[in-house]
This record gives C-alpha cells, sequence and structure tokens, in this order.
C-alpha cells in the first residue's frame, strides 16, 4: 500500500537481502543519505543468509525514489506488500488518538457510546495509527507468504 500526502511518499515494503549481506549499514545510509525515516515491522536476519525485511519507508517523492535506487544497485530486491490493518478489539481502550491522525475517517468516535468505531473498507493502511496506538491495538498484518 502505498501513500503521498503533502508530497510525501510513504509505502511499505518487502526488502530481500542477498547472503553475506548481514553488517553492512544499508538502512542506516538509507536513512543518512536520502533522508528517509524506516519503521521496521518484521524482519529475518541469519548470517550467511539471505534476508527479508518488511519495513514502513517514508519520505520525499525525490528522495524516496533515489532510496529505492540505491536499494536496487546494492542488489537487494524490493517488493510491495499486501497488507491491511486490523485492530485488537480486547485490546483497544477507544482513548482516541488515532481519531486524529486517521486520514480517511476509518477511525472514528461514536458520540453517543464514547466508542472508537474501526471501518475497514475506508481504511487505506497508511499505518498512521498503528504509531501512536497506546496499547498496539493497531497492527499491520504482513502476508505470511512472503516468509
Ligand atoms: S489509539 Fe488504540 S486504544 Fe486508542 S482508540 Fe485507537 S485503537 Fe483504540
Ligand atoms: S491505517 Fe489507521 S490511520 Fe491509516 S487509514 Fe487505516 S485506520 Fe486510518
Amino acid at each position: 500500500m502505498t501513500e503521498t500526502q503533502n508530497n510525501v511518499r510513504r509505502s511499505i515494503l518487502a526488502l530481500t537481502f542477498p547472503p553475506l549481506f548481514s553488517g553492512r549499514p544499508i538502512m542506516c545510509n538509507l536513512a543518512k543519505h536520502y533522508e528517509l525515516d524506516f519503521n521496521i515491522l518484521k524482519a529475518s536476519i541469519s548470517p550467511r543468509r539471505e534476508g527479508k525485511l518488511v519495513l514502513e519507508l517514508s519520505g520525499s517523492e525525490e528522495e524516496f525514489q533515489k532510496g529505492l535506487s540505491y536499494l536496487k544497485e546494492h542488489g537487494i530486491s524490493i517488493a510491495k506488500v499486501s497488507q491491511q490493518i486490523s485492530r485488537d478489539e480486547d485490546s483497544c481502550v477507544h482513548c482516541g488518538l488515532c481519531t486524529a491522525l486517521c486520514p480517511t475517517q476509518a477511525l472514528s468516535l461514536d458520540h453517543e457510546t464514547r466508542h472508537v468505531l474501526f471501518d475497514v473498507e475506508k481504511c487505506t493502511a497508511c499505518g498512521a495509527c498503528t504509531r501512536v496506538c497506546p496499547v498496539h491495538a493497531m497492527r499491520v498484518d504482513v502476508d505470511d507468504t512472503l516468509w
């Protein structure tokens, strides 16, 4: 899923690193040279074996493209992740924090019940709510066929 807002590109990507790649500061360089932010959602990296990372990457469109080129130049394959957001209904405490950030109103407050409603049909899986939820009720479900 990809989202562009205020010229900021945000995507959740699956990266596959060639064997013998561990220990090289690829992700640090990506952040440092291209001013991209990343948030690792899932990782599987073993010495001398192919490594996999699922991460949310964001930054300006121009730097985003340069960052992708940098990864490809280093032999890292990139795939978009088919993923979706789900809510753990037992964990949600209906604090309302996520409703202020949700760009599509997929999360909204029911003023009568004071409960936060989640309409999955409106969700674009931008991931904003997963970063603010204090009890980690909002989760990115990464496609397990990638592993
Ligand atoms: S931030 Fe988390 S706990 Fe608060 S309403 Fe949203 S999903 Fe529920
Ligand atoms: S990921 Fe969260 S913040 Fe983003 S659209 Fe979906 S519910 Fe709203």
